[in-house]
Order: structure tokens, then sequence, then C-alpha cells
């Protein structure tokens, strides 16, 4: 039975080394390519020989993800199939821990290789016909450098320390541990058990005693348990400085950085950041929550004030039924761009977009891409809410990231750092939103209006497009969660930066190093009563045990996507032509190339952050 939701799928390109009817789930099958990958590049004599070793193994890599996806697309489409997860689980626990030294065993192989430097010098033309979906010449360069990807095979290898594998599997356990705890609790709210994030759209209730009293239930909640937090991060804190020591790093800090591959920026320019969102972005938040706190009609905005609309209204409601979102989604991204129009018709035709919420699905959403067919599929659960529409444009621009990339050979040169894969699809949001009167069409009642206003200018020509006033409302949300993470990720960011360069911290001393971010980057909310659990906080961040240092990487792709949107107010050609140009280079050049390509600086001082943050406050001014 085919659980999936779409059926075969065109092939990007005929195998050349795996076997077609190789069961890709089962090892011994798979076992004997990493053989004969191993034994063969001896006889690898010249670059061109390495290059399709290279290439080979790419093809079996994208053959073995595509087969985890598709296992994973099953699982999350049909939670009720018991086959559909055994399936799954049979990958992850027979596989994935093969998988792993053969994998390590190839790349030591590649960067001791001696035609290693001749092949990196030299590059090679990149092989396929390269023509887009619309028969245009391609955007990618016809040479393939194998710089970045050695770069990151090398960093990968030398990381590497045989003492640290116990060492990470403690920490793997512990992390679990959090995860279990943050998701075991729950409140008992007016007569009924519910969990933490359920208890979130309690405080979008217009009603202030409603929203109170769901807040406090639940920070009253997680301060149980702060003690059993603290316990698991000092834990974790210092196994991670003893990982980092083993490598060879002084601090935890240093480590993290290399590990995450950050070749291009270092921890002052992060501090750079941090200084700037403060100077920058924070009047903006304050001026906001002024504003908030006059349509509130509120002497002091607290915690629970910081969620609901201002004006008490009704949910936005921009579709009824997922195939309006699809059909609307469309028409913004033909009014767009006809090749991301195209690419998005595409998926639909194939079936790549599985968006209803129904029974039996997993709850959330994702983008994945099926690395051997070479094409974005996108799963989500769409109820009608302006989010789902945020959702949709976020993980088109994803998908769109992946179609640009189609005829590129090397696998690791199909993805970018996440640092760029969120500019794609973070600007996808903002472009999108251009057009979003595709959801919230100007009712005829506002234009009849419009046009008995006395003095209204008639410009000629072509009439002004309308904007409705739930189209602004909707930019307006949109434009405000933009302003409002900023401060989230600088505190989030240079709380864990503080951390890793003390780790022989106290407790309180901790709480203080946080509390004094919450004085630079809290803003105007007022948490007398509550100054415990405003002092533990950061207990909600799962980033922080779980992927330390991974965040910051969100801040600097909306600078990206910023910049984008600011070049397409400019010259909206040039801008969508830039940013599909520079997603077809994949992960094939280090992201300052990446965000250049895409007319972006790669840079996040003020000098970047305070013409973005000057744009934000005149366009929201305009809604
Ligand atoms: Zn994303």
């Amino acid at each position: 039975m085919n659980l999936l939701p779409f059926g075969k799928l065109p092939a990007a390109k005929p195998r050349a080394f795996v076997p077609q009817t190789i069961d890709l789930g089962d090892w011994p099958q798979i076992a004997p390519l990493f053989d004969q990958l191993e034994s063969r590049a001896a006889n690898c004599k010249s670059a061109a020989e390495l290059e399709r070793w290279l290439l080979d193994w790419s093809e079996l890599n994208a053959a073995l993800d595509e087969e985890s996806s598709r296992r994973y697309i099953a699982m999350t489409c049909h939670t009720d199939s018991a086959d559909a997860e055994k399936a799954y689980l049979h990958f992850v626990e027979n596989v994935e821990p093969q998988l792993k030294p053969r994998q390590f065993a190839l790349e030591k192989i590649y960067t001791a290789h001696p035609q290693r430097a001749e092949l990196l010098a030299i590059g090679t033309p990149a092989s396929g016909t390269a023509r887009t979906s619309n028969n245009e010449p391609c955007r990618r360069p016809a040479f393939r450098c194998y710089a970045v990807f050695y770069r990151d095979v090398k960093n990968h290898v030398e990381l590497f320390r045989p003492d640290n594998v116990p060492l990470e599997t403690d920490e793997a356990r512990l992390c679990q541990q959090y995860q279990k705890l943050s998701g075991s609790l729950t409140v008992n709210f007016r007569g009924a058990e519910k969990t933490l994030v359920q208890m979130a759209r309690y405080l979008e209730e217009p009603d202030r005693a409603l929203r109170q009293e769901a807040w406090k239930l639940v920070a009253k909640r997680r301060l149980q348990e702060a003690d059993n937090f603290d316990d698991i991060f000092d834990r974790q804190i210092k196994l991670r400085t003893q990982i980092a020591k083993n490598a060879g790093f002084g601090n935890y800090r240093d480590y993290a950085f290399r590990r995450l591959g950050r070749f291009d920026y270092s921890p002052d320019d992060c501090g750079k950041f941090h200084d700037a969102v403060e100077k920058e972005v924070m009047p903006v938040v304050r001026e906001l929550q002024a504003q908030r706190r006059a349509q509130l009609k509120l002497e002091k905005l607290r915690p629970w004030d910081l969620s609901v609309d201002p004006l008490n209204r009704p949910p936005l409601e921009p579709f009824a039924q997922v195939g309006e979102m699809v059909s609307r989604t469309q028409k913004i991204f033909g009014r767009l761009d006809g090749e991301l129009a195209a690419g998005f018709r595409q998926m639909d035709d194939l079936k790549l977009l599985d968006l209803d919420n129904r029974k039996g699905k997993a709850p959330g959403g994702y983008q994945s891409t099926l690395s051997e067919s070479r094409l974005p599929f996108i799963f989500m659960n769409a109820v009608g809410l302006q989010r789902d529409v945020e959702t949709i444009l976020h993980e088109a621009g994803h998908a769109f990231h992946a179609l640009a990339t189609r005829d590129e050979d090397l696998l690791p040169y199909r993805s970018a750092p996440i640092e760029f894969c969120e500019v794609a699809s973070m600007s996808m949001e903002l472009l999108g939103n251009e057009f979003i009167e595709e959801f919230y069409p100007a009712s005829e009642v506002a234009q009849a209006s419009r046009l008995c206003v006395p003095n209204q200018k008639h410009t000629g020509g072509t009439p002004v497009p309308l904007k409705s006033s739930d189209a602004n409302r909707a930019r307006r949300v949109h434009l405000e969660g933009i302003v409002g993470v900023f401060p989230w990720i600088a505190t989030v960011d240079a709380f864990q930066h503080w951390i890793y360069t003390h780790p022989n911290h106290t407790r309180d001393e901790r709480r203080k190093a946080w509390l004094e971010l919450m004085d630079r980057f809290g803003g105007d909310a007022d948490w007398s009563g509550h100054e415990t659990a405003r002092a533990n906080l950061w207990h909600r961040q799962l980033h922080i045990f779980l992927h330390p240092f991974y965040y910051i990487e969100y801040g600097i792709a909306q600078l990206g996507a910023l910049q984008v949107w600011a070049n397409s107010k400019r010259d909206k050609a040039k801008a969508l032509g830039d940013y599909k140009k520079a997603l077809a280079l994949g992960g094939s050049r280090p992201l300052p190339e990446l965000f250049a390509a895409a007319g972006c600086r790669f840079e996040f001082s003020a000098r970047t952050i305070r013409p973005l943050a000057k744009m934000l406050r005149e366009e929201l001014e305009k809604l």
C-alpha cells in the first residue's frame, strides 16, 4: 500500500552507481556500496576520477536520504499506520547507526586523497545540461568549485575525538530529559487538564482576567520545576565544556562556532548584533508597546497583555478550505514571478503539497526535500488562520530553494547553510505579503466609499490598488512579529555567550546575567510581583538546552530577508532576479557570497540594522 501522498516522481537523473533494484532499507544490500567506494578511492589517479568517485558517493547519499524522507513523510501523513511507523523506525535503528562510521571513513579518505588538491584547484565544468523549468539558461555557474565542500568535510574530520563519543551520548540523554520534563508539564485550567502548548491560545483571549489567570498558572507550574531545569543545564554545561577541551578549545563557545561551521562570522560580530538590536530595534519595540498600551487602554502592559489583538477583534479568516489557500497562494506567486509560480504549480500537480489538517496526521509543518528526485514536499496542518498563510509562503520559499538547485549533482551543494536557507523562506513571507489582498479582497463597500471621498487625488491611468484593512492587519501582525523577535534572539544568544565563557558560574550569577539581558531587551512590560518567573524565563527556550548557540541564524537570515524586501521596493524585477540567482547557488559558496548574490550585505552591526529598523517603522506607520 502506498502511504505517500504523491505517486511516481520524475527522475532528476538516471542512477549511475546505485543499482536500480536495491532495497535502501536493508543494510546488507547497502554495505557493499560503501565497500566499493572505499576500495575504489585508491584507484582514482586523476582529479576527474576523484570527482566521479565523489559524485557516486553523492548519488548514494541522495538515494539514502530520500528513502529516509519518504518513510518519515509516510509516517507523519498516517500516524495511525503501524506499518508506516515500523518502516521509519527500522531505518532509524538499523540503517542510520551503520551509516555514520562508514560516512566518516569516506570523509577521511577524501580529505587525505592525493588528487584532492588538484580537484580543488581546477574545479570542473558542472555537469548536466543546465536548463531551468522555463527552458531559460541556468543561472548556475559553469564551474563547480570544491572549496566549500572540502572546508566542511575537513572541519568535520578535524573535530572528531573518540573521547567525545560517550560524552555526546550523555549529552543527548540530558537533552531527552529536558524534552521529557517540558513535555510532561500540564495545568488544571477551569476543570480541565491542559498542556502548556494548549494554554498558549488563552493569551490571545480578549478577556483580560482570563489571560492573567492562564499566564499565572503556567508560570507557577514552570517555577515548580525550576530546580530540575537548572540541574539539567548545570550538567550540560559541564559536559559541553569537557567536550570542547577534548577537542583542543579553550571554551565551548569557540568549539560550538567551529562545529556549526561558522567560518564567516565571529563571536565579536554577534556582540555587534546585540548592541545594534539594543540601539536600533528597541526604540521601535517600545513605540509599538506604547501604542498597544494605549489601544488596550491600560496604564501598564503586563506579561499577559502581549499577544492579544489590541483592538479585541476576532481572528482573521483568510480561507475556509485548503484548496482556496493553494489557489490564492498560486495567484500571489503568479503576481510575483512566472518561474516561481510554475514551480509551485508543479508541486501541486505532483501532489507534493499535503496541507490540510485531518485525523491521523502528525502536528506541525515542515518542508522536506526528496534528495534523489530533487523535488520539495510541504507538510502542514492548515485550519484557516493567518498563521497558515505565513507558513505556506515560508515553506514555499524553502521549496523554491530546492527547485533552484535541481541541476547540481553534488548533494551537499543542493542545500545552503541555515543562515541563508531562512533568507529564502523569510523573503517569501515579505514579498508574498505584498499581494496578501488575494486572501483579503477589499470589499465593495470599501471600494465604493473610497470612490466617494471628496478631494480624492486622481492620478489618471491605472487605478491605485486598494489595500483592504484585513490585509493591512495581517501585514501588521507579521511586521510586529519581526520587530519583536530580534530582541529575543539577542537575549538568547548573548546569554549563551556569557554562559560558556563563564563555565564556573553559580546559579545566582546566571540569574543575574539573564536579568541584565532582560533589562536590555525586555521592553516596557511590567513584571512586578513575578520577578522569579522573569529570572527563570530562559527555561522555556528549548534551543538553550537542546541546540546550544543555534538561534542567531534566524536573526541573520531575517536581516537578509529584510534587505531583499527593501531591494524589491526599489526594483522588483532585479530583486527577484538576484533572489533566484542566489538560491540557485545552493551551498556552493560561502555565506557572504550567497548574501551578495541576493543583493544583501552579510554584516549585522548598526550599519545594516539601522536602515532596516527605519524601514520597518515607516512600513508599520502606513498600516
Ligand atoms: Zn524555515
